[in-house]
Parts: C-alpha cells; sequence; structure tokens
C-alpha cells in the first residue's frame, strides 16, 4: 500500500503543515477542506509567542518545538518566497513581582534566556504600555496564517491534490490496512479536523475540547508603534499585511460554550486598553470574529496513529498553535513514514 496517497481532513494550520512535511518525504497527500469561516486558523492574529504565561513556560511540547517551528517558517518562507513569520518584540507588562523574579529565574536557563530580551521599569515605554511594575520584552513574531493558507492551497491545487468539501466521518470506511472514500483509496486518514474534531466518532476517546475566544480587528486613531503589547490585560498585535490595523485580543470561554461574536466580549476588550496601553487612542473596530482553539483537558497536542486503523490525528494545538504546529507536522510525518516515536509534551491518541 506503499503508493497510495494519505486522504488529510482540514487544510488549517495543522493540515497545512502536515501536508508539506509528507510531500517533502515524497509521499503522495489529497487534502479536503470545507472552508469553515469560524476554523480558527482563519480567525487568529498568529501571535507566535515562545515563552508566556505566569510561570513563563515554553508551550507543552517544549523548547525544541519553539526553535524547530521558528525554523520551519523561516525554511518554508525561503522555499515559497513568501513572508510569513514577522518578528516583533513581545512589551511584556509584567504581572506583579513573582513574574518578575520568574523572569530573572528564567534568565539564567540557556533555553529561556535566548527568547528573553532586556527588564524595563515602570514607565521606560512612556506613552506606549501600561506597566505598573515594569516588565521585560521577549522575542516573538507573528504569522501571517492567512497568507500560509493561500500559499498552501495554490500550492495543492497546481497538482490537483485539494478537495472542496466536507468529508462526513461516516463516509470513511475502515478497510483494515488502508481507509476508502468514494471509492477512492488512501493509506490512512490524518485527522486536522481542529475544533469540528469533538464531533468526530474516529476521535471520541481522545476528549478534545473548544475553547471558544473573541478578537477585534482594530484601526488606532493615530500611528501606534509595531510591538507586540502584551499582558494579564491581553493583547494588542499589528495585523501582518494590514498596515494601520491590530488584532486586540484575545476572550477565553468555558470549555465547550458556543463560539459566536458578542457585545459583551467587545466591551470587555476595549475595556481592557487602559490596563494595556498607558494613553490608548481611540480604537475604531474595524472585525471582530470568534472561533474556538482545539484543545484538550492535558492541554497537550494530540498526535500518532489512532491504535487499530488506517488513521492517524494532529489536533489540540491549543492557544499556542504557531510554535507548534511546525514541529509537530514534522514529528507526524516522522512517525507515519518511519515508526520514529511522537515527541515529549504530546498525548498519543491511545493514551489521550
Ligand atoms: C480567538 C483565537 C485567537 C487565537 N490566537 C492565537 C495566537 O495568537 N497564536 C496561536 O499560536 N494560536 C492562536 N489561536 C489558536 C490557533 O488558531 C489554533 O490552535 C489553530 O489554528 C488550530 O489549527 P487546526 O488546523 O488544528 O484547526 P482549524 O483551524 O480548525 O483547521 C481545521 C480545518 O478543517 C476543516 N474541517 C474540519 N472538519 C472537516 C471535515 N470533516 N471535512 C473537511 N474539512 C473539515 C475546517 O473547516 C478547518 O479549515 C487562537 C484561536 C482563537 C480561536
Amino acid at each position: 500500500m506503499q503508493s497510495l496517497p494519505y486522504l488529510i481532513i482540514g487544510q488549517g494550520l495543522a493540515g497545512s503543515m502536515v501536508a508539506l512535511s509528507l510531500l517533502e518525504r515524497d509521499a503522495q497527500v489529497v487534502v479536503a477542506d470545507d472552508g469553515h469561516p469560524q476554523a480558527p486558523s482563519r480567525i487568529t492574529p498568529g501571535l507566535a509567542t515562545p515563552i508566556a504565561g505566569p510561570r513563563l513556560t515554553f508551550p507543552p511540547s517544549g523548547a525544541a518545538a519553539v526553535a524547530a517551528s521558528w525554523q520551519r517558517w523561516r525554511h518554508l518562507e525561503c522555499r515559497f518566497r513568501r513572508r510569513l513569520l514577522y518578528r516583533h518584540e513581545i512589551l511584556h507588562a509584567a504581572g506583579g513581582r513573582e513574574e518578575l523574579q520568574q523572569y530573572h529565574r528564567r534568565l539564567a536557563e540557556s533555553a529561556f534566556a535566548s527568547w528573553l530580551g532586556p527588564a524595563f521599569t515602570p514607565g521606560a515605554h512612556d506613552g506606549l504600555l501600561a506597566d505598573p511594575w515594569g516588565g521585560f520584552t521577549i522575542h516573538g513574531g507573528l504569522v501571517d496564517v492567512p497568507a500560509f493558507l493561500r500559499t498552501v492551497d495554490e500550492h495543492l491545487r497546481s497538482t490537483g491534490s485539494r478537495i472542496d468539501r466536507r468529508i462526513e466521518p461516516q463516509e470513511l470506511r475502515d478497510c483494515g490496512d488502508h481507509a476508502e472514500v468514494g471509492g477512492a483509496h488512501y493509506q490512512a486518514v490524518i485527522f486536522c479536523d481542529g475544533p469540528a474534531g469533538q464531533e468526530n466518532p474516529w476521535l471520541s476517546g481522545i476528549g478534545l475540547q473548544r475553547i471558544p475566544g473573541e478578537v477585534l480587528t482594530v484601526a488606532p486613531a493615530y500611528a501606534v508603534e509595531p510591538y507586540i503589547f502584551h499582558g494579564r490585560a491581553g493583547y494588542l498585535a499589528p495585523h501582518p499585511g494590514h498596515r494601520g490595523h491590530f488584532r486586540l485580543g484575545a476572550t477565553y470561554g468555558a470549555p465547550d460554550t458556543p463560539a459566536r461574536v458578542t457585545d459583551a466580549a467587545r466591551e470587555h476588550l476595549l475595556g481592557q486598553l487602559p490596563r494595556l496601553l498607558s494613553r490608548p487612542p481611540h480604537m475604531e473596530v474595524v472585525d471582530h470574529q470568534a472561533g474556538a482553539r482545539p484543545a484538550t483537558p492535558q492541554r497537550a497536542p494530540v498526535l500518532g496513529r489512532l491504535p487499530e486503523r488506517p488513521a492517524a490525528v494532529l489536533n489540540g494545538l491549543g492557544a499556542r498553535a504557531m510554535l507548534q504546529a511546525p514541529y509537530l507536522a514534522e514529528a507526524l510525518a516522522e512517525h507515519l513514514l518511519t515508526d520514529a516515536p511522537i515527541p515529549e509534551g504530546c498525548l498519543a491518541p491511545a493514551s489521550a
């Protein structure tokens, strides 16, 4: 069955990355996507945040995932001759003394230190960041996710390997050593279906969650410097490819509650601005979107073959997908083609 293609369900961030990783290893792929407008990959501001949270941690798949993902974005930029990852300093306003102490501890750890910039005292960014405790800089960036999805879409279409439709999980037939749908045969199905995976019976044992979130696109009344302003009140980040526009986000709803645009979230996000910027300009709201982050209760991504089935999965990327998905897609391709073990920090479908 070596010559059969893989069928990838979903061409969001995960499915796009997995398709490229398999194609680069000379495997064949067919990618199906239903174009759901609320797919998180279509609404994410694309913050590439290597270190985050009050304890200043790497995403679940660790320091290796962050470094390898960053490199992989740069590799794909060269390959497709398109700008995908924009480097921006993250000006992080510390939430208190403990966080500043944690920053100093992290500076002493080499894996963290290379992603950390200097600390600053309160008011050092006068007129910009609201930082009553001061803060520190994190070397981060922004992924132009729409440009990436378009690039992969064009690439797949140029070889006739892109299907524009929803594949119902019930249409997929388990033929033991391969899968079949509509008379076409595949070596295996790879589910990269994001939040929709929660209703996918093939993934029922995994316990995927959806964490709803809303994000605004805003146009400040006067020019704001192109930093990523970050703090406990959220973030304000440049909108790649949209000069003068920023993304203001994001809310976190209770798991598995509906993802929809609400006035309450809009008021909340705009109301947080004075806690983020010391003298926030008036912001015109240009757009307001809602979607769900695909997550797991363990907060770790799920990756690997489904036991005893011609199927595999990459899902549960959570809120920190940009610096995990490229690395995890490479790991999944190696796992499928060479039986390489799944990386640390990930859940195998059998144990999820
Ligand atoms: C408000 C918000 C802000 C976020 N901000 C950030 C951020 O700043 N940084 C960050 O790293 N992450 C962020 N995230 C998280 C990130 O966007 C997601 O983790 C990531 O996009 C998930 O990608 P995915 O490919 O797994 O899923 P998806 O984007 O959902 O892609 C799955 C694709 O599969 C398609 N599909 C599903 N089922 C089927 C089917 N049966 N047949 C055909 N097609 C199907 C869907 O239409 C979709 O296109 C944010 C998420 C939200 C909601």
